[in-house]
């Protein structure tokens, strides 16, 4: 049964289970146990991921750069998918640059290459449940999915509330990117706000 050829059909080749996604063995009575396949399972769930965002058919190869800081983006982003040790990914700028194309690509990169499970936070969509679950008890439970995430992808950071950053937005980033950059934890993120607005808006907050 391990020999015969699976049909998962998400892009990845797994030698170990030939796309079927489970590993058969036998117990100790005879009977045969199937388990998820140790090499892909990760990859798999995270495709899923991207696929559920609508975002799986970003890559490198398809991404068009029109001008040459567009390039030198690409150039950057390709080199941090690479070996993304020690370092996060971030990138401002007005929708339509390519930013959420680019951060994808990067993501899906890290999954086809390392093995390694993706989380995706789209903020227009998560943020308001984790920002008014900030006091609950199942905050916890809620972000520490995101928070604990082997890769985290925030995908339009501070989306949502016109070109304001609010005290709410800043606590919830703050609590998630701490953790993460403590742990360091590959953390990928799309904003249309230019890195310094968010520092202007974290100086703000500080010296109020
Ligand atoms: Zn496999």
């Amino acid at each position: 049964m391990n020999e015969t050829i699976g049909k998962l059909d998400d892009g990845y080749n797994c030698e170990r289970c030939r796309n079927k996604g489970l590993i058969y063995t036998t117990g100790e009575d005879g009977e045969l146990l199937s388990n998820e396949c140790p090499d892909c399972f990760n990859v798999r769930a995270s495709l899923r991921l991207l696929k559920n965002s609508g975002l799986e058919d970003k890559t490198f190869e398809n991404f068009i750069a029109k001008s040459d800081w567009q390039s030198g983006l690409l150039r950057t982003v390709k080199e941090f998918a690479a070996d993304t040790s020690g370092k996060w990914l971030f990138i401002g700028g007005q929708s339509g640059c390519g930013k959420t194309h680019l951060c994808t690509a990067a993501l899906r990169e890290i999954i086809f290459t390392k093995n390694r499970s993706v989380r995706i936070l789209k903020w227009v969509e998560a943020s308001r449940s984790l920002k008014s679950a900030v006091n609950d008890s199942g905050y916890a439970s809620e972000a520490d999915v995101y928070k604990g995430a082997e890769v985290l992808y925030i995908d339009d950071l501070f989306k949502g509330g016109g070109n304001v950053i609010s005290n709410a937005d800043l606590r919830l980033t703050f609590e998630l990117l701490d953790y993460r950059y403590l742990k360091g934890l590959t953390t990928v993120i799309s904003s249309e706000f230019s890195f310094d607005k968010i520092l202007r808006a974290d100086e703000a907050i500080d010296s109020s």
